[in-house]
């Protein structure tokens, strides 16, 4: 889950107005209708020859053009799916989605599937993203169940390990982070324009919360981002699920920081404190603090724990 899920979240909870009071801004800006305001801020960046990097949508969006239609990298909120389409058409010259890749279940990567799969194109997740699609999911931060997606818009191509497939000029080979931010992503590379999209696993700017309650944990979001580090190299533009474009430097720092957080967390388990007593310990204290309050994450990744640890007696 991404800050957006959870601004989504408290929208749909409190209403826009509510949330504007809540957060003390009180602007129209904020107070306006949430499909207006985010619709109007979808835009793209050119990554290479008919690549490109598409915000606003929900989470970021990697489209490649074709003769046949675009191939897309993740495909942003429902609610957003026309001006999304729109934008593909304007910068890539087809409105037409071939392949679209979900790098995981959540709702800002998978509110395309219906309509891109009614147009007939392939629908490519791990195994785990086409069963958690298939049943209805309840979690602690959705206001109600998210799907099941209908038929159509469920994954047609699943992996369990890697896959490649070679579309519109580009080699492109996709794979496996077991149990990271949930337990169904994968990243997804572009070897010639060497664009690696990270998934759910990479935030660009601020803390996810690990989605403990659909198999990600903590360990794992650390293993993911090493198996990224064996993707990327020194050249390599790394698009996280939000945020700006990332380099192999910053997902050093960022597993550097993971792992640090990960230790002083097995510690705080090892003493026997429970989730509030870990938040008051404040782990993440100097770790990130440019990304905001980190109870949210700090929690989630702590409960993380528990389905692979037991305490030290
Ligand atoms: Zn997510």
């Amino acid at each position: 889950m991404s800050v957006l899920s959870r601004r989504l979240f408290l929208e749909r909870t409190l209403g826009s107005a509510a949330l504007a009071a809540a957060s003390g801004a009180g602007s129209s800006l904020l107070a306006a209708p949430s499909h207006a305001r985010e619709a109007a801020h979808i835009t793209s960046t050119s990554l290479g020859p008919n690549l490109s990097l598409i915000t606003g949508a929900g989470c970021n969006i990697v489209a490649l053009g074709a003769p046949e239609g675009a191939l897309l990298v993740d495909g942003g909120l429902a609610q957003h799916s026309s001006a999304l389409l729109k934008e593909v058409k304007r910068t890539l010259n087809t409105s037409r989605v071939k392949v679209l890749f979900n790098t995981h279940w959540h709702p800002e990567q998978t509110g395309l599937n219906e309509r891109a799969g009614k147009m007939g194109a392939t629908l490519i997740a791990h195994e785990n993203t086409k069963l958690w699609l298939s049943r209805p999911i309840r979690t602690s931060w959705l206001p109600k169940p998210y799907g099941p997606l209908p038929e159509k818009a469920r994954p047609s191509k699943t992996t369990y390990t890697t896959d490649s497939i070679s579309y519109g000029g580009e080699e492109i080979e996709y794979g496996y982070m077991i149990q990271a931010h949930t337990d169904g992503d994968i990243y997804v590379h572009f070897k010639n324009a060497n664009v690696l999209v990270a998934g759910g696993v990479v935030s660009g700017d601020g803390w996810p919360r690990l989605d403990y309650e659909t198999g990600g944990w903590m360990g794992g979001l650390v293993a993911g981002y090493d198996r990224l580090l064996k993707v990327a190299d020194a050249n390599t533009r790394v698009v996280p699920a939000d945020g700006p474009i990332l380099s192999r430097g910053d997902l050093e720092a960022h597993r550097k920081m993971y792992f640090t957080l990960y230790e002083r967390l097995v510690a705080l388990l090892n003493k026997g404190l429970g989730p509030d007593e870990v938040i008051a310990a404040a782990p993440a204290k100097g770790l990130a603090d440019q990304w905001g309050n980190p109870d949210a994450f700090v929690e989630s990744a702590f409960r993380s724990l528990w389905g692979h640890f037991a305490p030290d007696a």
